[in-house]
């Protein structure tokens, strides 16, 4: 069977290991990655992903921020902030809150969970889909949204009274456990898999 290290690209040719037996990269030594690896990876990655999948609703619908001002007791979530966005005119920035935010990255754990877990297209399509979530990878901005929240926090304080609510944890740790999905997907996988 044919190999390439995934450290330096050398091709090589390895024979059938025994299950203690790891092949060894000739160039740079590091270990050759064998279809054991990847059902790890694999399952991995699911768990990651679907932990974000079940932490999302949590993280959009709770309350992220609870703002006490003049007596006023006013707390919203990520959803309820983009929908205050549209009724207030703002169209473009809640558009674009929308889909950076909650659309793309709920997206990338789909497809996550899809090429990792269920795995119910051919691997065309799977290949394909990798392609894709790659491409969206670059736009899907959960973490930029934790850095707004950061800088939010920085400028309210001293204004007004706040504090966070529970969809805070539920955020990070989905943006956590998607970029932890993200990270420990291996694409070899797709083509290893039936
Ligand atoms: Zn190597």
């Amino acid at each position: 069977m044919l190999k390439s290290c995934h450290c330096c690209g050398l091709i090589h040719e390895i024979a059938a290991l025994q299950s203690n037996q790891q092949a060894q990269c000739t160039r740079c030594h590091s270990v050759i990655d064998q279809s054991k690896n990847f059902k790890r990876s694999q399952g991995r990655t699911a768990a990651a992903a679907v932990a974000a999948m079940v932490l999302m609703p949590a993280a959009i619908l709770l309350p992220i921020l609870e703002i006490e001002q003049l007596g006023h007791h006013h707390s919203s979530s990520i959803l309820g902030g983009i929908v205050d966005l549209f009724q207030t005119g703002s169209v473009l920035v809640a558009t674009v809150i929308l889909l950076f935010s909650i659309v793309l990255p709920l997206l990338k754990i789909l497809a996550l969970i899809e090429l990792s877990w269920l795995c119910s297209m051919q691997q065309r399509h799977r290949a394909w889909t990798y392609r894709w979530m790659e491409q969206i990878g670059k736009w899907s901005m959960m973490d930029v949204m934790l850095l707004a929240l950061l800088v939010m926090t920085i400028k309210l304080s001293g204004v007004v009274q706040f504090h966070f609510g529970p969809a805070l944890i539920a955020f990070v740790l989905c943006v956590s456990m998607s970029m932890i999905a993200a990270i420990c997907f291996n694409p070899h996988a797709i083509w290893e898999s039936p």
